[in-house]
């Protein structure tokens, strides 16, 4: 099928592609790495009367670092984050997590911010913005906001972006250097959105102990959900295999999401403990290594 009729536009500047989302509201859709968005134009799952493509606008591409903050355009390809050195020097889960998304066809043309406004609760970037407590900024005529990435996901597809705003960066903080990290996805074929992943992130103290963590998880609800039930049954606790598996049981009460044509909720509840697990598991190994400095 072909998508309806919609007027194209391609600004140059954020200002000007805000402008243009101001003047149509819902009625304008932007048009990233349109690894989504033309699948469902195509299908007409969505009619928009005006496209704004955003893949002009050089502002949009940038991934700097300053001030413990690494700052990652919304129009940064997705594959940039599997290869640039900053990104996996800095914040070596982004690496790990964007070489989960799809392939690499599509990641050389999906982009960071369109993963994280279609808002997939399957998808890795949003589960992994939400496991390092990043924050979204968007821009709109009356000025910019910087949301907590939990606020950000309001809904399946859907997020806290105003009909005339547009997202123009997402900022994370980076860890501490001694942390190490974990993700760990089930999908049935690679390349396939999961049918339930995790990302942690852990910190040890000089004993050993979990001195701080923060657990994402994808796939088991209308939102990727910040699993602080397990954190909270984890940090102070040395780390052994018993306390995390136990810890990451917490999750189970987290997985609402209903039954579909790739798995039942209970499955889901089976396999959201196991990915939890896995994650937090190879996240305290990371974690030693770093602090023995191996
Ligand atoms: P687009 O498709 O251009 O846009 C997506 C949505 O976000 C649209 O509603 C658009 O209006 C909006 N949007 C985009 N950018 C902005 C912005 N800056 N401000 C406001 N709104 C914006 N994704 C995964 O996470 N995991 C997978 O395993 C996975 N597998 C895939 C397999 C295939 C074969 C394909 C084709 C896609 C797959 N995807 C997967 C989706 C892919 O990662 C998309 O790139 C991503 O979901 C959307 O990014 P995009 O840049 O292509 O955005």
């Amino acid at each position: 099928m072909k998508p309806p009729p919609f007027t194209y536009c391609d600004p140059e500047s954020v200002d000007e592609a805000v402008a243009l989302k101001s003047e149509f509201g819902v009625g304008a859709l932007v048009l990233a790495g349109g690894q989504s968005l033309l699948p469902m134009l195509s299908m007409r799952l969505v009619r928009p009367r005006a496209l704004i493509d955003i893949n002009k606008i050089g502002d949009l591409q940038r991934i700097e670092h300053r001030d413990g903050v690494l700052e990652v355009g919304a129009g940064v390809r997705q594959y940039e984050l599997e290869d640039h050195t900053t990104v996996g020097a800095l914040v070596p889960l982004l690496p790990e997590a964007a070489g989960c998304v799809g392939h690499i066809e599509t990641r050389h043309r999906g982009t960071v911010g369109g993963s994280l406004a279609h808002a997939d609760p399957a998808a890795e970037l949003p589960c992994t913005a939400v496991a390092l407590h990043a924050v979204l900024v968007v821009q709109g005529r009356s000025g910019t906001r910087a949301l907590a990435a939990q606020d950000f996901f309001r809904g399946r597809l859907t997020t806290a972006l105003e009909p005339d705003e547009v997202l123009v960066a997402v900022r994370y903080p980076v860890p501490p250097p001694t942390a190490g990290h974990g993700f760990v996805e089930v999908a049935r074929r690679a390349g396939d959105l999961a049918l339930a992943g995790a990302a942690a992130v852990v910190d040890l103290d000089g004993d050993g102990r979990i001195a701080a963590a923060s657990v994402g998880a994808l796939g088991i609800a209308d939102t990727p959900v910040r699993a602080a039930e397990v954190e909270n049954a984890l940090i102070g606790e040395a780390p052994a295999e018993e306390t995390i598996a136990r810890a990451a049981q917490r999750i189970v009460p987290s997985v609402t999401s209903q039954d579909d044509l790739h798995a039942t909720l209970a499955y889901r509840r089976h396999l959201a403990p196991v990915v939890v697990r896995r994650a937090v598991a190879a996240a305290v190994a990371h974690a030693r290594e770093m602090r023995n400095g191996t």
